[in-house]
């Protein structure tokens, strides 16, 4: 980390965010002149104000975004050349990392040290890593008749939606126009209304790198407008989405409606992290278990927010998993030793704060936790663990999307499994063991995009990211992505 906690209070006090639009290269306000306050969630005091796109800033910005498709200075541009501009975008993104990092901060409350160390860097590296990959994926030639060349090529759709929610701002971002953006395509970005500042900021940024203009617009402003005016779009080609579950579905009906959009969803998650009493290492379990609900508050999609304990180690771990959250440490975001911020909002944290509630009504024990931090303004709830948690219970159901995780114990493997795969999601799993059968097993039954074995949220760009079930479907990072944002085309010769 290279500055104190003075020094970032003190970056903080003169930042003043662009809240506009970015359209055709240039930053405009919402056609309606219409804003919306941005609220920083650890001070509850105004960032600024942020452009309300609707309808007509969509019309717009699809326009544009067709017609620099259409005009092929990104679409049909060479592959070694998108490749050094996405490069290059990836390094003034690193350039610009310490205002980047403030501005998520500031934004959606995240530890600087997890925006610097972590969000920024990775989201560069997404970019870097997508970039470096168009001049190196080859297409195909079919084993047809030797009368016949059928020749098999990836085209880019078009002009694609990127749909995104606030709990990774600019990393969801990345994950989305540096595939949607190597595959020769254009983006329009909606961001969060909660967290629209470094998806606006990148913008410029993008331009700076050679990107035309038009190949990446960005549109803040609410999901029933903007976000509905892009799904139910006639011009619109694909929607990339992040967020939860019930948006997801909106936008299944809104192709319907309209044209048959392709939609890719990354939706919610109940994800299950299973310890098993031949578990390898109890520290590094107790850890990653922790992390695994606690990081970014819980506000993570794949969060391990059911623990599934095998009976005979159950005492053993809760009460190291209890001594270990103990240390974490809740506070000022722009304090680099702040391990864990505020949730996102008001309305976030009211939420989280009312599924504690029915935690206690249905008759979960609350082992620590539970309540909205004393003394502080802005929205920071306690890291919270509820015990002898049936998986019946709304809180072993729900994605709550906080510091709450619910701990159900478990006989074996096999009711491991069983409760683990009772849930409509179906994002991520985990399994700590040392038999190596018993980790072959659980990772072919369990019904999720990813299993971590003696492992919670590893992964890195090469591996693909996404659900099963109402999780939903199509996959971020790795080669993988490109399946979303091309159209394969055959080309049939037919020889003399
Ligand atoms: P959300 O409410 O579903 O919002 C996601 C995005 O959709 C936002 O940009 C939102 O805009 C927009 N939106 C909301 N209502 C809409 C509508 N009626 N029509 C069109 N767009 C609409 O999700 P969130 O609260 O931001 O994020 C939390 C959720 O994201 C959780 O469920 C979490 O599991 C999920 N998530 C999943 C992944 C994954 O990879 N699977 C990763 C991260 C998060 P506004 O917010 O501006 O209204
Ligand atoms: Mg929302």
């Amino acid at each position: 980390m290279t500055l104190s906690k003075a020094q970032w209070t003190e970056k903080a006090a003169l930042i003043r965010p662009e809240g506009r639009a970015f359209i055709a290269g240039k930053y405009v306000p919402a056609a309606s002149g219409k804003t919306f306050a941005k609220i920083n969630p650890a001070t509850m005091l105004s960032l600024g104000e942020i452009a309300s796109c609707d309808l007509e800033d969509v019309n717009r910005a699809v326009a544009n975004s067709r017609a620099v498709f259409e005009a092929g200075h990104w679409s049909r541009m060479a592959p070694k050349e998108r490749k050094l501009r996405l490069v290059r975008f990836a390094e003034l993104i690193l350039q610009h990392r310490d205002e980047l990092a403030l501005l998520e901060t500031l934004d959606a409350g995240k530890p600087i040290a997890n925006t610097y160390h972590d969000d920024v860097p990775a989201s560069a590296n997404c970019l870097r890593w997508f970039g470096e990959l168009i001049d190196k994926v080859y297409d195909e030639v079919a084993p047809t008749a030797s009368s016949t060349v059928a020749m098999i090529r990836r085209e880019p759709i078009g002009v694609v939606a990127a749909v995104v929610p606030w709990n990774f701002p600019l990393l969801m971002t990345c994950w989305k126009i540096a595939p949607i953006m190597a595959a020769g395509n254009s983006v329009i970005l909606k961001p969060a209304e909660q967290s629209p500042l470094t998806g606006i900021r990148i913008a410029e940024l993008a331009i700076e790198a050679g990107i035309p203009e038009g190949v990446l617009n960005v549109l803040p402003g609410y999901g029933e407008t903007a976000g509905q005016a892009l799904g139910l779009h006639m011009d619109v080609d694909a929607v990339a989405f992040t967020g939860s579950t019930e948006v997801g579905k909106y936008f299944m009906t809104y192709s319907g409606r309209s044209n048959l959009k392709r939609i890719s969803l990354e939706c919610g998650g109940k994800s299950p992290n299973i310890v098993l009493a031949d578990c390898p290492d109890l520290d590094r379990a107790v850890e990653a278990s922790a992390w695994g609900i606690f990081y970014n508050a819980g506000e993570i999609c794949s969060a391990g927010s059911r623990l599934l304990v095998e009976e005979s180690i159950k005492d053993a771990f809760f009460e190291k998993f209890e001594c270990f959250v103990k240390t974490i440490r809740v506070g000022d975001p722009l304090d680099p030793e702040t391990q864990m911020g505020p949730v996102v909002d008001t309305k976030q944290m009211d939420r989280v704060l009312s599924y504690v509630e029915t935690g206690k009504q249905d008759g979960a024990t609350l082992r620590f936790g539970g309540k909205r931090i004393a003394g502080k303004e802005g929205c920071f709830v306690e890291p919270t663990m509820f015990e002898n948690v049936t998986n019946q219970m709304t809180i072993a159901r729900e994605e709550i999307f906080g510091p709450v995780v619910s701990a159900i114990t478990v006989k074996d493997l096999d009711e491991a499994i069983a409760i683990g795969n009772d849930t409509v999601y179906g994002l991520a799993a985990a399994v700590w063991t040392s038999d190596l059968n018993k980790a072959f097993k659980a990772s072919a039954a369990l019904k999720a995009g990813v299993v971590w074995i003696n492992a919670y949220e590893a992964g890195d760009i090469t591996t693909p990211f996404g659900g099963f079930k109402q999780s939903g479907f199509g996959r971020d990072k790795s080669i993988h992505a490109f399946d979303k944002y091309s159209d394969l085309k055959t080309t049939w010769f037919a020889l003399s």
